[in-house]
Order: structure tokens, then C-alpha cells, then sequence
């Protein structure tokens, strides 16, 4: 794990920043006329350079946050090369003008929409999964024909090392550069009027991005997070319900922006929805606290100091009074927090109202749906809503009630997953969104193209304005 008491890597020369972002310009102008096949070559070294480094991605992850092999497949390499086999087989596609028919007052034109790259764009990212959210969004941006600048987080240093190894054997700094830094780095590349910036990471560094953005009228997309809310209600099947969510909780040690922060559940079910959730923990990660802190599929809080922040979560909730359905153990010096369960919170506990980013699981009893449903829209809207019901009457009413970046029902954070689904937030989770022909279409500038025609109806418009002409 990674101590931040010790120094960081030393912060990217603002001057190297420069000179970078300079040099992209004549390369962002010629790529503006790149074709799919040239797009397509870049997007494939990157990927060969990635799985060449398969092993040392597994060792770099295990050094920064002991993050488990497993879950560097299926939660770093999965997504991205994913996203790489969605552009192979669809930018064609996607990069083909796409006609509209005239309305009344336009007839006699041909209107067309077409994806132009935005120029050079900036990449800020989170540490919770490096990996994939560096270079999930660096394959849109190449897809869409755009040079990239990438800043990775600070706090998994081991994995930002390598992607940046990756980036500079791939490509050359005039096409795709990667800055290591933290704040420092990232301000000094903000102070630069890129065309698009794609940041990802909290809702309170989002507001000093757009800010940031807003100086120079840089678009942006920004991926936030929040508190996903999940509902376990009277109907659901409990087993289902309890095997997702503690994975879908427990995956990445809690540290995952779709996690599911806190679970509603209905009173009637609570004792045996509780009981599932044990069992499937035990068989997961073994009967007890040191089997459980033994477990090899349990990764590590990222670093002491998010350690120190969620066991103070811990501890404020139990200094209130708060009860412990199951772990509750914690080991500051090793960033453990065991996958704990809890209930009783009493109102004005900060867990119930920060982003928890990390192994804790509030359970709150609720007796109507009406409640829960009100309980969320007073806080600000989240990513991710999931609600675990048989009751298709109770599923469309919650969805139709409420508003999340994105919604799974009987399942939680697979809609990550889905590449025809557009990611992202909305207000204080984000702005814009990401996957597939949406990350695409984040990294293109979608112009407008009229082509006029003799019979072009405008006409009729031109002076000398006669009386019957100025009524229609
Ligand atoms: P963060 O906002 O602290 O940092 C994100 C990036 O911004 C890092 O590269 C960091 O170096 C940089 N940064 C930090 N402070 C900055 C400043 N003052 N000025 C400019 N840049 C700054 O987020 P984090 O702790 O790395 O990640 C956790 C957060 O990200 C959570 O809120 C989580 O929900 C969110 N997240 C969202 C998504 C998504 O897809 N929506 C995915 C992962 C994480």
C-alpha cells in the first residue's frame, strides 16, 4: 500500500507540459482528415502495449493497493479492451456523416451531421481503477481523432509508472503524452486551452475542473460520484440480492464510484436479507476476522490516508450509537477495513451523508417505498440507483421517481459494463457521458453541415420585404 507520508514522485515540469501540448497542435490539425484504419492502428499498439504488460500491471496493482489479480482482469483489462473491440468493429460507423431529413422551412436543403474530432484533449484521472480509467477514455479520444495529454492520480503511483512507460514506447509526445503529478501537475495542465478536458474523479475537484474549463470555454465530461443508493424491497429474491451486492460492494474494497453506498431494506426482510449477506461474505472471504484479513481477494484501502478517513467514518457511526452486523475490524497500519456491515446508524453520522468509497455497508430498515423514495431525492442526484424487487410495479415506480446517472434493477454496477450504455452522471455525478459511440461522440465536435440546393425555400427571405412576405 501506499504511504503518502512518504514523498510522491516529483511533479511534471510545466514547461515539458508546454512544449507537449504545444507540439500536439499541426498534429491534432493533420489527424482532423485521419481515417478509421489510421485510427484503428493507433487504438491496436495501444492495446498490444497493454497486454504485453499484463504480469507487470498484475505486480504494479499488488504493490499499490494489493488489488487481487482476478479483479485487475475483470475490473481494469476487461472494460478497456472491451471498449477497444467496441471501436474495432463500429467506428466506421460511427464516423460516417449522418443525414437529416429537411423540416418545412429547410426544404430543398440536404442537412448532415459529422463527427469531427475536438483537437487536443486532456485525460484527468482517478486512482480507484487507474487503469481502466485512463485508458478507457484515451481509446474513445483516439478513436474520435484526437491527440491526448493523460493525467493519472497521484496515489497509485506503481500502475501510473507503468502506463506512462506504455504511453512513451506507443507514441511520440507530439501524438499522446502521459504527466505523472498530483494537484500541481494538474493545475498547471488546466492552465492550458485544450478543446475538450474528460475528467473523472470527485464532485469537489469536478467544480474546480469546470471552473478551470470555463476560462478557456473547454467543453468538458466530467464523471463524478456520489452516494448510489440501493433498495432491497419486500419481493426481492434475497439470495440474488445479497450474492450481487457484496460484490458489487466488496469488488476493489469498496473503492468504486457505482458501488453501492447504503442499502434500503424493507423491515420484513431485513434478519433474513442480513443472514444472506454474512453467509456469502464467509464463504467469500472466509468464517472470521483473520481469515477474512488473510483473504488474498480482498484488496487494500488505497492508501493510510483514506485508511484514516474510512475508519473514522467507522468510528463516528459507532461512537453513535451505530450497530455492527458483520466485521467491523480495523488495521490502520496495513489499510485494512474489513467488509463490514451496519445498521442503527442515527441521523447526522457522516456516513450517511459523504461518499463512502470504501468497505462499509450502512443497512437501513425502511416500512414504505414512498419514504425511501422521498429519503433520496433530498439528497443530490447520484451515478447509480439499483433496486433489487420482483415487483414490476414498485421497479417502475422507483425508477420513474427518482433520477441517477444510471440504474441497474436485480444487479448493481454491471451497467459499467455495457458498452451501448451511455456512463456517466448527472448534475452533482457528472455532466456528459462515456462507453462506446457516447465516448466517442465525448471526444467529437458533432458540426452541423447544410448543403443548399437551387430550390433552397430561404429564398423567399431575401429583400426587397414585401408586406406578404413578412407573415407566414
Ligand atoms: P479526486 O477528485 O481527488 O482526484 C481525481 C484527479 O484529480 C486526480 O488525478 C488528482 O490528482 C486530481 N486532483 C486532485 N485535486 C485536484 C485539484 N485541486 N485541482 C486539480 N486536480 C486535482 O478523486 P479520487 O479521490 O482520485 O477518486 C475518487 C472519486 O472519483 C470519488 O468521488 C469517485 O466516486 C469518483 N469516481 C467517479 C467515477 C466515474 O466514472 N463517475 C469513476 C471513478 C471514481
Amino acid at each position: 500500500m501506499n504511504d503518502p507520508r512518504q514523498a510522491f514522485r516529483p511533479e511534471a515540469d510545466p514547461q515539458r507540459i508546454r512544449a507537449a501540448f504545444d507540439a500536439q497542435l499541426p498534429t491534432a490539425l493533420r489527424w482532423r482528415v485521419s481515417t478509421a484504419a489510421e485510427r484503428i492502428a493507433r487504438v491496436k499498439r495501444l492495446r498490444d502495449a497493454m497486454l504485453a504488460q499484463r504480469e507487470a500491471f498484475y505486480a504494479a496493482f499488488a504493490q499499490d493497493y494489493r488489488k487481487p489479480p482476478a479483479e485487475v482482469e475483470a475490473s481494469e483489462f476487461l472494460p478497456v479492451m472491451d471498449e477497444i473491440r467496441h471501436v474495432l468493429g463500429n467506428l466506421k460507423r460511427w464516423m460516417r456523416p449522418r443525414g437529416v431529413w429537411p423540416t418545412a422551412a429547410m426544404l430543398g436543403t440536404r442537412g448532415a451531421v459529422q463527427c469531427q474530432p475536438r483537437g487536443r484533449v486532456l485525460i484527468i484521472a482517478p486512482w480507484n481503477y487507474p487503469l481502466g480509467l485512463c485508458f478507457g477514455p484515451l481509446v474513445s479520444a483516439l478513436a474520435a481523432g484526437n491527440t491526448a495529454i493523460v493525467k493519472p492520480s497521484e496515489m497509485t503511483p506503481a500502475v501510473s509508472a507503468l502506463m506512462a512507460r506504455i504511453v512513451a514506447e506507443v507514441f511520440p509526445e507530439n501524438e499522446v503524452a502521459l504527466f505523472e503529478g498530483g494537484q500541481p501537475t494538474s493545475q498547471a495542465l488546466l492552465d492550458l486551452p485544450f478543446d475538450h478536458i474528460f475528467f473523472t474523479g470527485s464532485p469537489a475537484v469536478g467544480k474546480i475542473v469546470m471552473a478551470a474549463a470555463a476560462r478557456h470555454l473547454t467543453s468538458v465530461t466530467l464523471e463524478l460520484g456520489g452516494k448510489s443508493p440501493t433498495i432491497v424491497d419486500a419481493s426481492a429474491n434475497l439470495q440474488q440480492a445479497a450474492e450481487t451486492l457484496m460484490w458489487g460492494k466488496f469488488i476493489n474494497n469498496g473503492q468504486t464510484c457505482v458501488a453501492p453506498d447504503h442499502v434500503y431494506v424493507h423491515a420484513s426482510v431485513k434478519a433474513a436479507f442480513v443472514d444472506a449477506c454474512r453467509s456469502v461474505l464467509q464463504a467469500r472471504y472466509g468464517a472470521g476476522a483473520a481469515a477474512q484479513k488473510a483473504s488474498p481477494d480482498l484488496a487494500r484501502v488505497v492508501n493510510h490516508r483514506h485508511a484514516e478517513r474510512v475508519a473514522g467514518l467507522l468510528s463516528d457511526a459507532l461512537a453513535r450509537g451505530a450497530n455492527v452486523l458483520a466485521g467491523g475490524e480495523v488495521d490502520r497500519n496495513q489499510c485494512y477495513v474489513a467488509p463490514t456491515l451496519l445498521d442503527r446508524i442515527p441521523a447526522g453520522a457522516a456516513i450517511l451523508s459523504e461518499e463512502i468509497f470504501g468497505p462499509l455497508l450502512p443497512v437501513i430498515e425502511y416500512g414504505e417505498l414512498d419514504d425511501v423514495i422521498a429519503e433520496i431525492n433530498t439528497q443530490p442526484k447520484p451515478l447509480a440507483l439499483y433496486v433489487f424487487s420482483t415487483n414490476r410495479r414498485a421497479v417502475a415506480k422507483v425508477l420513474a421517481r427518482t433520477s441517477s446517472g444510471g440504474a441497474c434493477v436485480n444487479h448493481c454496477v454491471a451497467q459499467f459494463a455495457h458498452g451501448n450504455l451511455p456512463f456517466g452522471g448527472v448534475n452533482n455525478s457528472g455532466i456528459g457521458s462515456a462507453h462506446g459511440e457516447h465516448g466517442f461522440k465525448a471526444f467529437s465536435h458533432e458540426r452541423a453541415v447544410l448543403r443548399a440546393t437551387m430550390l433552397m425555400t430561404i429564398k423567399l427571405f431575401f429583400p426587397p420585404y414585401t408586406k406578404s412576405r413578412t407573415r407566414l
